[in-house]
């Protein structure tokens, strides 16, 4: 039986356009209902937050409740790694930043392609294997974003590693993000996967109205979040699935039915089935709102809101004037616009969805700047 871990990558926040202003008296709130509930696992990563993910669940966490109380994760940010002593000096300021002496799953952040070959060179592997040794961590393992090919080559060349976390949900399961063949990788090696993304960024927590009616016919008032996280939780294999809460409200959901977690029967997944293609006829941009390609912008294009309000706007086409529009209007005030991508391409590495973005940012330029 899988599990719900607390994703702390879209953690509430005071501000919305300030990805560093976490609102930490919710985020106790939260907290405290995840363990009343009998739940202590965990999610952060260094990079979350601009970096400030770390340091929020020290405060909302760390410091309130004994280290026997909870479990967490974080994850050794491998875009910022160009040589193994940098790794080793990024993981202790992490024990640091979080605030313990262990971690209890310790990642390689997101493997894929180039990474992989850099983080041999940088003997991240031999890093992790160390630091289990001197009981800094109790597990190590390693999120993954590319083909099945890649994690066979992975797993096979690292029998060391304990578990895999990988995005599944119900859209990507056999699309390019092949959840199912990458699910299917891990259970042959033997491994437990944790599920990350299972409602794709909240593309499956507003679906289109058509997809929220065949829901609601169907179990009235369970949420289409609910109907995403039972798809992953049932899936064989799966030991913990994370979910980014951004609010008492959304933590509140989650808790009422993955305490106790019933499987989709037979027609909730032919359902499922139904409303993964109205998704997929009105997703405009696949993009999860990781912000992982807006690290290493010189213009300081907010990529991902752009995408978010893009999807808005084709979801539901205007007339005349827009909300998304006028949103388009107000954050880009003081960074690039869409039309300001000087197509460099640093963002598309950094994708984990792999998105064309230099050439999804020309749409959202003519959509939103004529
Ligand atoms: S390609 Fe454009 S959006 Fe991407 S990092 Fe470069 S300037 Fe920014
Ligand atoms: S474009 Fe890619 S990297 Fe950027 S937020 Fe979206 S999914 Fe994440």
């Amino acid at each position: 039986m899988s599990e719900l871990g607390f994703g702390l990558m879209r953690l509430p926040l005071k501000d919305p356009a300030d990805q560093s202003s976490v609102d930490i008296p919710q985020l106790k709130e939260m907290v405290d209902m995840f363990l009343d509930a009998g739940l202590d696992y965990f999610d952060t990563a260094y990079m979350y937050h601009n970096n400030v993910s770390e340091k929020a669940i020290k405060e909302a966490l760390v410091d309130r409740y004994p280290r026997d109380r909870y479990r967490i994760a974080t994850k050794l940010p491998i875009m910022m790694i160009d040589s193994p002593e940098k790794a080793e000096s990024v993981f202790e300021e992490q024990l640091a930043k979080v605030g313990v002496d262990y971690f209890d799953n310790y990642l390689i952040h997101n493997i894929c392609g180039e990474f992989y070959s850099n983080m041999e060179k940088c003997k991240a592997f031999d890093l992790l294997k160390r630091k289990k040794a001197e009981g800094k961590i109790k597990r190590i393992g390693f999120s993954f974003h590319d083909s099945p090919e890649l994690l066979e080559k992975v797993l096979s060349e690292h029998p060391e590693m304990e578990f895999v976390q990988l995005q599944i949900n119900y859209l990507d399961m056999d699309g390019p993000i092949a959840s199912r063949r990458n699910l299917e990788v891990a259970r042959a090696h033997g491994v437990p996967v944790i599920v990350m993304e299972p409602v794709k960024g909240g593309i499956l927590a507003n679906v289109p109205d058509e997809a929220k009616a065949l829901f609601e016919a169907r179990n009235p008032g369970m949420s289409p979040a609910s109907w995403a996280l039972r798809y992953v939780m049932g899936l064989d294999g799966i030991e913990t699935v994370l979910s980014g809460m951004s609010s008492v409200e959304q933590m509140r959901d989650n808790l009422s039915f993955c305490v106790d977690f019933k499987p989709l029967d037979e027609e909730e997944l032919s359902i499922v089935d139904k409303a993964a293609e109205i998704i997929n006829s009105k997703v405009a941009i696949s993009c999860t709102g990781c912000r992982y390609c807006m690290k290493d912008c010189p213009q300081d294009i907010l990529i991902a809101d752009y995408f978010a309000l893009y999807n808005s706007e084709k979801a539901n086409p205007p007339k005349g004037w827009s909300v998304p529009r006028m949103y388009y209007g107000n954050r880009s005030k003081g960074h690039g616009l869409a039309s300001d991508c000087l197509e460099c391409g640093n963002c598309e590495m950094n994708c984990p969805q792999g998105l064309p973005i230099i050439e999804l940012l020309k749409d959202v330029a003519k959509t939103f700047e004529n």
